[in-house]
């Protein structure tokens, strides 16, 4: 009997043939062989019960435990075993689809695809959920077998699975394995790995249930698919329920609706958005802003078509590798045309429009551009994933010598921009090549040291923290992503400033140097919201609808006690409307007190309160929306300090 050689971290050691992966690590570390969930063996996945294999030279182990990504998928992926086996107990005669563990979906954790005898409905969740509770409380063990494709069939076509049966038909050559839960009705085709037995399983929920077609094809079997989520205690579970309740009440559809701001209408198209005035008041200003803060930072303003020649896209490559996401081709006269899925090659244009010389540079084009993409109807959700979009595009064509300067420009302005928003935390992520010295990336060495070189120096000399992620560039170039994090703690991937060394390859970019010979520029692509609709939505969840002054669709609701003050109440409004503040006055014969919800509902920030008393002294009582009464004030001194909100973009009402 010999020996396995281990490695574990930077530790090594040897096991006797015959241990399995548990024992091996609790040979290393006690405390991760009590939490693992699986183990990694040479890098690939393995159960903890499995015996180590014996190869030539030491066996890499590492154990995957709780708190991290795979963690999280082992955990998610054996809890939705766990509910399609509470199924398969309930209801006897169950089919099953798939079972996958969702790691990126802010809504659920896993999802189970079944037919079920008789359909099932939400009020039946809790009953499913307590029976995965019973079985969890038992400690069942999750069971591999590594059986032959005839006889995984058998099995399958027994149980009169034929959706299994099509899938391991389709997916296994020889062998494969399957699991079981001990003393459930469950068995699944599955690779593994999965927790050792349901008693690791602490804290799930099953949040809904939903319609879904086998493969996702309509002409295929109608399945319910159950969603739900797990995490590693029962804190983080609750911690993650509250906020999601939270961010229900602040669902962007919904306040979209209440606060008329914008609508998807089916006669109009899923994924394609009208915006109400209110809704494009909002965006006018949001737009506003940023204009004056482009011109600030010497950006030029263009403007390009929504479609071009079908053979733009060939050159540009994404006819190549991106036209899935375009909508099809369409024919004038003989010529084929496509709607535009990026800004891109359009500020090509302009740049190769003229020759261009060392002194020219860097040129920096702007435009708020509307792009089109073919998302699948399952993958639209409200503002945040749409089929046409604006992008708060630009693009800059720099020299190699002024990527560092202009980069760090585009870091201020992005800090400058989030900060005015409110985003208190604001993540940055460098995307480099890393280690791998990877065949996928497109660009000359130097080219790619000298651009990631850039990168971190612009964030570093800011002293920005950035996390650095290797081998994560995108091919064409390396790129910062950036991040923030909501009122409510959620983090959403908003701006970009990536850098390209494949299209200016593409359209053959080129300035004159200093020497007078031709030299390719460098591109930066530059996106602060990313797309004008999604960040909206991402701001109204932010601000749960309750806009700062600025950006509020109605600033000032001036509200009469009674009919008599009506035409003060006209007049005070008229003046406001005069020194440039959106103002409704509510001159409806309401109760003041109805008035004043209706206002609250909608989010004005400041209310004026007109009576006699405020007629006869030529002043106003001044309520705002979260702090109520702030006392009466003239008009000039309301005046004077709105004009201040608003000329600052502050986020609080203060009006001092
Ligand atoms: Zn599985
Ligand atoms: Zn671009």
């Amino acid at each position: 009997m010999s020996d396995i050689s281990v490695k574990y971290g930077d530790r090594a050691g040897s096991v006797p043939l015959g241990a399995t992966v548990l024992d091996a690590i609790k040979e290393f570390d006690r405390d991760a062989s009590k939490s693992a969930l699986a183990a990694k063996v040479n890098g690939e996945e393995f159960d903890l019960d499995r015996e180590l294999p014996s190869l030539d030279g030491a066996v890499e182990i590492e154990a995957i435990v709780p708190e991290t990504r795979d963690g999280l998928e082992v955990l998610r992926h054996s809890t939705a075993h766990l509910l399609a086996a509470a199924v398969l107990d309930l209801y006897p005669g169950t089919k099953l689809g798939i079972g996958p563990a969702l790691l990126d979906d802010p809504r659920y954790g896993f999802f189970y695809d079944v037919i079920t005898p008789e359909p099932l409905s939400v009020d039946d969740l809790p009953k499913i959920e307590k029976r995965m509770q019973q079985m969890a409380k038992r400690n069942l063990k999750y069971r591999r077998e590594d059986v032959a494709k005839a006889k995984i069939l058998e099995i399958f076509k027994d149980r009169s699975e034929p959706l299994k049966c099509e899938l391991i038909d389709e997916k296994v050559e020889g062998s494969a394995t399957v699991y079981y839960i001990d003393d459930s009705p469950f068995i699944d085709f599955c690779l593994g790995p999965h927790v050792p037995h349901t008693g690791k399983l602490k804290a799930f929920k099953l949040l809904a249930l939903s319609g879904a077609y086998w493969k996702g094809d309509a002409e295929r079997e109608q399945m319910q698919r159950i969603y739900g989520t797990a995490f590693f205690s029962k804190e983080e579970l609750d911690a993650w329920l509250k906020q999601r309740e939270e961010a229900a009440k602040r669902d962007h559809r919904k306040l979209g609706q209440e606060l008329d701001l914008f609508s998807i209408q089916d006669d109009y198209g899923q994924g394609l958005i009208l915006w109400h005035p209110k809704g494009g008041i909002v965006r006018m200003e949001m737009e506003n802003f940023l204009k004056e803060k482009l011109q600030e930072h010497d950006y030029s303003f263009v403007y390009t078509p929504h479609i071009a020649k079908r053979d733009l896209w060939k050159v540009s490559g994404h006819e190549d590798n991106y036209a899935d996401s375009m909508f099809a081709p369409t024919t004038i006269e003989d010529t084929e045309f496509r709607l535009k899925p990026m800004n891109c090659p359009f500020h090509i244009g302009i740049y190769k429009s003229s020759k261009r010389s060392y002194r020219d540079l860097p040129q920096r084009y702007s435009e708020m551009g509307t792009v089109y993409r073919a998302e699948l109807s399952g993958t639209l959700h409200g503002l945040m994933r749409v089929r046409g979009f604006t992008v708060d595009d630009a693009h800059l064509f720099v020299r190699p010598d002024q990527v560092l300067a202009e980069v760090g420009d585009c870091l201020d302005f992005a800090v400058d921009v989030f900060e005015t928003y409110g985003f208190e935390k604001v993540n940055f992520e460098l995307s480099v090549r890393g280690e791998a010295e990877n065949k996928k990336f497109l660009g000359a060495d130097e080219d790619w040291e000298q651009a990631e070189a850039a990168l971190a120096k612009a964030l570093n000399e800011r002293g920005i923290p950035f996390e650095r992620i290797e081998g994560e560039a995108a091919f064409y170039g390396p790129k910062i992503d950036i991040k923030v994090e909501d009122a409510i703690g959620r983090t959403w991937q908003l701006g970009t400033i990536q850098i390209d060394f494949n299209l200016p390859e593409r359209f053959g970019l080129e300035y004159v140097g200093e020497d007078n010979h031709p030299h390719r520029p460098f591109m930066i692509h530059r996106a602060l919201f990313g797309s004008v609709e999604r960040f909206f939505g991402v701001l109204l969840e932010h601000f749960a609808g309750a806009f700062p002054f600025w950006l509020a669709p109605v600033q000032v609701a001036v509200l009469p006690i009674t009919d008599r003050i009506n035409e003060y109440a006209e007049s005070v409004a008229e003046a406001l409307k005069k020194a440039g503040f959106r103002v409704e006055a509510n001159t409806r014969s309401d109760k003041v007190g109805a008035k004043i919800r209706d206002a609250q509902m909608q989010k004005v920030p400041f209310m004026l309160i007109v009576g006699d008393q405020e007629l006869e002294q030529g002043n106003i009582a001044v309520r705002e929306r979260s702090k109520g009464d702030l006392g009466s004030m003239s008009v000039e001194d309301f005046i004077e300090g709105a004009a201040r909100l608003k000329a600052s973009r502050s986020l609080s009402n203060d009006l001092a």
